[in-house]
């Protein structure tokens, strides 16, 4: 049977073989980045929701586990920001009961400064955040963010990130990589 909110896996230069999970309708996000393969973002937002429902979500994780060979990665990504999803921290915690298997959040970084959001992908092993501009005008260039996201407390919320979230996987000094170019595996 078909998933609603699992795709691949796919071949991923940096993940190995990435089951990806999108926690997001296309396309739900905080930005509007020129650049984005998913297209225009239709739903420009900072506020959180369960916009997938995390029943649907644990039911397809716990069945693609039982039936196929695990990834190397399971990671949060898609068609939009995952954690603008308000159960990120929830699936999380569920893929760390289930199975062995490493996670990483690919993520626009731009909710970082809400202490709330960091507690809740630390559980995660690899976080990947991108950032395309250290300017207000470049942000809104580049990103066309929401208008109450301010570039300024965008790095902040990587920076307290960067301070709070443990180094353990096997990135070394990369452990949580910036990227600098679009965020898919
Ligand atoms: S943050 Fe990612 S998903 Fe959102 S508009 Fe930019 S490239 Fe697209």
């Amino acid at each position: 049977m078909a998933f609603s909110h699992l795709f691949g896996p796919v071949p991923s230069r940096r993940l190995g073989v990435s089951l990806g999970i999108d926690l997001v309708p296309h396309k739900v996000c905080t930005l509007n980045c020129v650049y984005c393969e998913c297209g225009e973002t239709t739903r420009l937002t900072v506020t959180r929701d369960e916009y997938v429902p995390f029943q649907e979500v644990k039911e397809e994780l716990e069945r693609y586990l039982r039936e196929n060979p695990a990834p190397d990665y399971i990671t949060f990504s898609g068609s939009g920001e995952p954690v603008l999803n308000s159960r990120i921290g929830d699936v999380i915690r569920l893929i760390k009961g289930i199975s062995a298997v490493p996670v990483a959040v690919l993520t626009n970084g731009t909710l970082f400064n809400d202490p709330t959001v960091r507690r809740e992908i630390l559980g995660a092993d690899l976080v990947m955040p991108s950032l395309d501009a250290a300017s207000n005008g470049a942000f809104h260039r580049i990103n066309r963010p929401h208008p109450r996201l301010d570039v300024r407390e965008h790095i902040e919320g990587l920076a307290a990130l960067r301070r709070e979230f443990p180094v353990r996987c096997g990135w070394r000094s990369s452990c949580f990589p910036v990227t600098t170019t679009a965020k898919r595996a």
